[in-house]
């Protein structure tokens, strides 16, 4: 499957990995959009928010349990943003399902 983020948890691209487990791999946006601004995601190739399945639940599940010891290493204790875009109109770029925790700053109140 020719994945991006596959082979970024793969290790066959490099990246600036700020956290891992068994089921959730972490790591810098490119480019960032705000001083702190992390992508999460499963380990499993799932596409999107809208491949999400009683099978594959789980990964998400552990998604949102590493996000807030992601966060409390990059020192987000004054609150951050978790965005998922899905889709064209989500204007998902990468099809594999991925959280973007945005921090550091105060972010504007304005999501669309
Ligand atoms: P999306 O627009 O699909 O929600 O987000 C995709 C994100 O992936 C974008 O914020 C983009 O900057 C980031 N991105 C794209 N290619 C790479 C890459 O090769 N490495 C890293 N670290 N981030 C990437
Ligand atoms: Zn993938």
């Amino acid at each position: 499957m020719d994945c991006l983020f596959c082979k970024i948890i793969a290790g066959e691209i490099p990246s600036a990995k700020v956290y891992e487990d068994e089921w959730v791999y972490a790591f810098r946006d490119i480019a960032p959009m705000a001083p702190v601004h992390v992508l999460v995601v499963p380990k499993e190739h799932i596409c999107c928010a809208d491949g999400i399945n009683a099978e594959n639940s789980h990964n998400v599940a552990r998604i949102f349990e590493a996000i807030p010891k992601i966060a409390a290493a990059e020192g987000l204790t004054n609150g951050y943003r978790i965005i998922n875009n899905c889709g064209e109109d989500g204007c998902q770029t990468v099809k594999h399902l991925h959280f973007h925790i945005l921090g550091g700053k105060k972010l504007p109140d304005q999501m669309a």
